[in-house]
């Protein structure tokens, strides 16, 4: 039973974000749906709410100081003090190496590991007086590396370090970090890489597909099933670990 949690879920108006906030509505959680513009999240609020859950829709950018402090306070005071957090939001601006721009290095460590750190720091106090917490990271099968994505695949490994760091630092509040690292998901994401290889969708999910020991992509529910098991009460033993939700061995 999760009742009386009250969880973050950063980049939760679509895909992974929007899947792993629906269940851990359905969980009992009562549920911050978090993005950068808080109208896009007023879907997943519909479905939470719809399926007679609680959740609020907060506008912020995750890798804004200033933003992160107050959309933290502000579930705190609307919601209740945040004990899960979901650390999802994410942005690729995939190159390869000599035609990467700084901007697009900059921006992807913004979200992945700067987003992360702000968002972990401010919500982990609520954990600590609470005396329990759930601190889920989006890791990626990247992280062992994916031709195109140096920056994304940096950010990705760098977040398994952040995830191991912080169960060893927030363990002894009774706080777990674990983090997801995903296959290949049908979202806007994978839809985006498609476009840029120039390889319309429905080829592009064959030829993943094939690849995948399970013969299919995943999906964001895939995602979400996990989370929600990160985030149980009975998981509080689990921390520090990197689990691969691939359709296959991946490490
Ligand atoms: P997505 O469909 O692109 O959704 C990402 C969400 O994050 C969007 O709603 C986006 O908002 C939001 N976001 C971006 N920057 C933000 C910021 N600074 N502050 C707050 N929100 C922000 O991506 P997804 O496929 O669901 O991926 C979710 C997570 O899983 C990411 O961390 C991703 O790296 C990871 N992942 C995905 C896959 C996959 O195959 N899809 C595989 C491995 C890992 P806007 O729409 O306004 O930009």
């Amino acid at each position: 039973m999760a009742q009386h949690r009250t969880a973050i879920v950063t980049g939760a108006a679509r895909g992974i974000g929007a899947a792993i906030a629906r269940r851990l509505g359905s969980d009992g959680m009562q549920v911050a749906v978090l993005d950068l513009d808080e109208a896009a999240c007023a879907g997943t609020v519909e479905a939470i709410t719809g399926a007679g859950g609680e959740a609020l829709a907060v506008g912020a950018d995750v890798a804004d100081e200033a933003s992160v402090t107050a959309a933290v306070e502000r579930v705190a005071d609307e919601l209740g003090a945040p004990t899960v957090l979901v650390n999802n939001a994410g942005i690729i601006r995939d190159n390869l190496l000599f035609k990467m721009s700084v901007d697009d290095w900059d921006a992807v460590m913004g979200v992945h590991l700067r987003g992360s750190f702000l968002m972990t720091r401010a919500a982990q106090q609520h954990m600590v007086a609470a005396g329990w917490g759930r601190i889920v990271n989006l890791s990626s099968t990247s992280a062992l590396g994916n031709r195109g994505q140096v920056n994304y695949s940096a950010a990705k490994a760098g977040l398994q370090g952040f995830t191991k760091t912080l169960a060893i630092e927030l363990g002894r509040f009774n706080v777990t970090a674990n983090a997801i690292a995903p296959g290949f998901i049908e979202t806007e994401m994978t839809a985006a890489t498609a476009e840029r290889l120039g390889i319309p969708f429905e080829q592009f999910r064959e030829m993943a597909a094939q690849q995948i020991p399970v013969g299919r992509m995943g999906q964001p529910d895939d995602i979400a099933h996990t989370a929600s098991f990160l985030c149980s009460e009975g998981a509080g033993f689990v921390s520090g670990q990197v689990i691969y939700v691939a359709g296959g061995p991946k490490d």
